[in-house]
């Protein structure tokens, strides 16, 4: 293997590790950078809804983008059973959105990408969810979907060990603190180890947080010089 990988991918929550995932099946190397455990942030804690879309439909960007994962999410979850016997408990068993007089473009929404939705009364709201409080105007949504978070990330980072054996790295426990850029690779500084390059770079480390103990700066808290990327 060659000494930087084709790309390195910063943060292996749900998007680094789907990320890699893709680019390790399509014959890239990738390195996993993370400074904590794999998954264990925002995308731990999420409930998993995933809800339906129509990404040939879609008008915006990030519509675009809940409808290919709204797609694909069956596929990639058998793809992942088969490689690492984890089932990540997707189900399309429906869901109810209730939406205020704000939400009045959410179902034009609907409408634009095909979806389909059927508006409920209350009583039949409550008969369907007798636990919650029912406010606004409810819709059911046969289409939408829920995976096990927990589970779902336990199959990405299982789903590794085959295909670090086709070029994908073990993941390393490594903050990234900044950028320095020299031909011809681009390297990602960081706090406790020494740079790194790759070819490409994936940030994906969800929310921005400057990096700790060195918060970035070329002096990090163990008072140790460091090189300012
Ligand atoms: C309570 C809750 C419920 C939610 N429910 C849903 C839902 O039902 N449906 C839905 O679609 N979304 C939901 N979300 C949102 C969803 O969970 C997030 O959008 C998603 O998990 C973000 O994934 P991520 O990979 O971008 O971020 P994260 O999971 O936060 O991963 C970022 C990773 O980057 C690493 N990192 C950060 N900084 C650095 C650094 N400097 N160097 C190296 N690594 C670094 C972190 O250690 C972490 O592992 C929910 C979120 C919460 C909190």
């Amino acid at each position: 293997m060659p000494e930087h990988p084709d790309v390195a991918v910063i943060g292996g929550g749900i998007i680094g590790l789907t990320a890699a995932y893709f680019l390790a099946r399509a014959g890239l190397s990738v390195e996993l950078l993370d400074r904590g455990d794999l998954g264990r942030e925002a995308s731990w804690a999420g409930a998993g809804i995933i809800p339906p879309g129509d990404p040939d439909r879609a008008r915006s960007p990030a519509d675009k983008l809940r409808g290919i994962g709204a797609e694909r999410f069956p596929e990639l979850s058998a793809e992942l059973r088969e490689l690492t016997g984890i089932d990540n408990g997707y189900r399309r068993g429906g869901a109810i959105e209730f939406l205020s007089a704000d939400d009045a473009d959410v179902v034009e929404v609907w409408r634009t990408e095909g979806i389909a939705f059927e508006r409920l009364s209350p009583a039949d709201a409550r008969r369907l969810e007798p636990l919650g409080a029912v406010e606004g105007d409810a819709y059911l949504l046969p289409g939408c979907a829920q995976v096990r978070n927990p589970r779902h990330l336990r199959a990405l980072v299982g789903a590794r060990t085959p295909r670090r054996r086709r070029g994908s790295r073990k993941a390393r426990a490594s903050p990234a603190c900044g950028w320095r850029t020299a031909e011809p690779f681009a390297r990602v500084g960081s706090c406790s180890r020494r740079a790194r390059g790759a070819g490409r770079f994936c940030v994906s480390s969800g929310r921005r947080r400057r990096c700790s103990p060195c918060a970035g700066r070329s002096r990090c808290s163990a008072g140790r010089r460091r090189r300012a990327y």
